[in-house]
């Protein structure tokens, strides 16, 4: 059936994913299981069908919680909360990217020992990135658009609103590539 690879993104009953960090995900079974015990909504289907003797059905690739689930976990250091927390935005040049086209960058560069941490790293795109090379920000002509910090769940989460579930469903794959913890 080739069914093994092919689990849910989770979202929670406002819509927005369960969890960020990591990434909410149910693996097909429970996903079925949930689905008969009536606990999720599905919002979209794979095209792939699972059959037993008496039903026939498209395997669920978002499903949503009925019941709101508080975030309690503390957001991880991750690219994708980096990115998450600076609401996709180079902070340079203040300029809106996709995932893909983010990079990050250490304020005091690591030549300089600057540390891989939530307050020395932000999102930049590639031409700030270029820009800023191994300098410090007083050195080049650019300007941070905001202090880098640690996020809170509740911060992350609301700037996750910003994401419609459908841009969601569109591209979460592409979130776990960015949702691995960073070096501290
Ligand atoms: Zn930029």
């Amino acid at each position: 059936m080739g069914t093994s690879g092919n689990p849910a993104l989770v979202l929670n009953a406002d819509f927005r994913p369960l969890s960020y960090y990591p990434l909410s995900l149910c693996s097909w079974q429970d996903t079925v299981k949930s689905v008969f015990l009536n606990r999720v909504s599905v919002i979209e289907r794979y095209d792939q069908i699972v059959s037993s003797p008496t039903i026939t059905f498209k395997l669920p690739s978002v499903i949503a919680l009925k019941d709101y689930v508080m975030p309690l976990r503390k957001p991880a250091f991750t690219r994708f909360n980096v990115f998450l927390r600076d609401n996709f935005t180079c902070q340079y040049c203040a300029e809106k990217y996709s995932a893909n086209d983010l990079t990050f960058d250490h304020l005091v560069p690591k030549c300089l020992h600057g540390k891989t941490t939530w307050q020395n790293v932000v999102s930049a795109c590639t031409s700030c990135n270029l820009k800023k090379g191994r300098k410090l920000l007083q050195n080049t002509d650019l300007k941070l658009l905001k202090k880098p910090m640690r996020p809170n769940s509740i911060q992350l989460q609301n700037n996750g609103r910003n994401f419609p579930p459908n841009y969601l469903h569109g591209s979460w794959r592409d979130y776990l590539y960015w949702d691995t913890e960073l070096e501290n």
